[in-house]
């Protein structure tokens, strides 16, 4: 078996820690600064019976002059290759411009898109169980998600998890 995921969120979010976490090497340029990864960057998990071809892309990014339409159109460009598709937020996300850019676009595309699983990451940050849960339910209603993982790509907690999941979609 073998498949595609890609990989969306806002920049500084833990998309290319994800995708080092889960493929187990650093394949990707990982830093505190938004926007470090600005081309796609393809990383390659090996399992003993399937191979999964990680798409990790630019961030959604607003700045000074507005929406920045080329790393838009590069970030969604990816949706239409994928057999999977994973939106990465930080547990405390309550829905910004960005975040809802992202949304918007996904619920306009969502005829074209493979099944979105909603990644909450960084769940060591939180201080108990209770704001992770308050964060799934602020967001389950947003989109139609395949399914939502709380993770710590940072740790691992809940990698096992994610990783069964994408495998099922292979
Ligand atoms: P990207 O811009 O979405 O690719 O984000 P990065 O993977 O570059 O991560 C941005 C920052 O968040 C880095 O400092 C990471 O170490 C940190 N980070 C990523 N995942 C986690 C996590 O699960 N927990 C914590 N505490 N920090 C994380
Ligand atoms: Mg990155």
């Amino acid at each position: 078996r073998s498949g595609f995921v890609g990989i969306v969120g806002r920049p500084n979010v833990g998309k290319s820690t994800l995708m080092g976490a889960i493929i187990g090497e650093k394949i990707s340029i990982i830093s505190d600064k938004p926007q470090t990864t600005r081309n796609r960057i393809m990383g390659v998990w090996h399992g003993d019976d399937f191979q999964v071809v990680f798409l990790d892309t630019p961030g959604v990014h607003k700045g000074k002059y507005g929406i920045n339409d080329f790393m838009l159109n590069t970030a969604f460009s990816v949706l239409s290759e994928v057999d999977i598709l994973l939106l990465v937020v930080e547990y405390w996300e309550t829905g910004g411009q960005e975040f809802n850019l992202l949304l918007g676009e996904l619920r306009s595309r969502h005829r074209e898109l493979p099944p979105v699983f909603l990644v909450v990451n960084k769940i060591d940050l939180a201080e108990d169980k209770h704001e992770i849960l308050e964060s799934i339910a602020r967001q389950k209603d947003l989109f139609d998600f395949a399914g939502i993982i709380p993770v710590s790509a940072l740790n691992g907690e809940n990698l096992d998890r994610l990783k069964a999941l994408i495998v099922e979609q292979m």
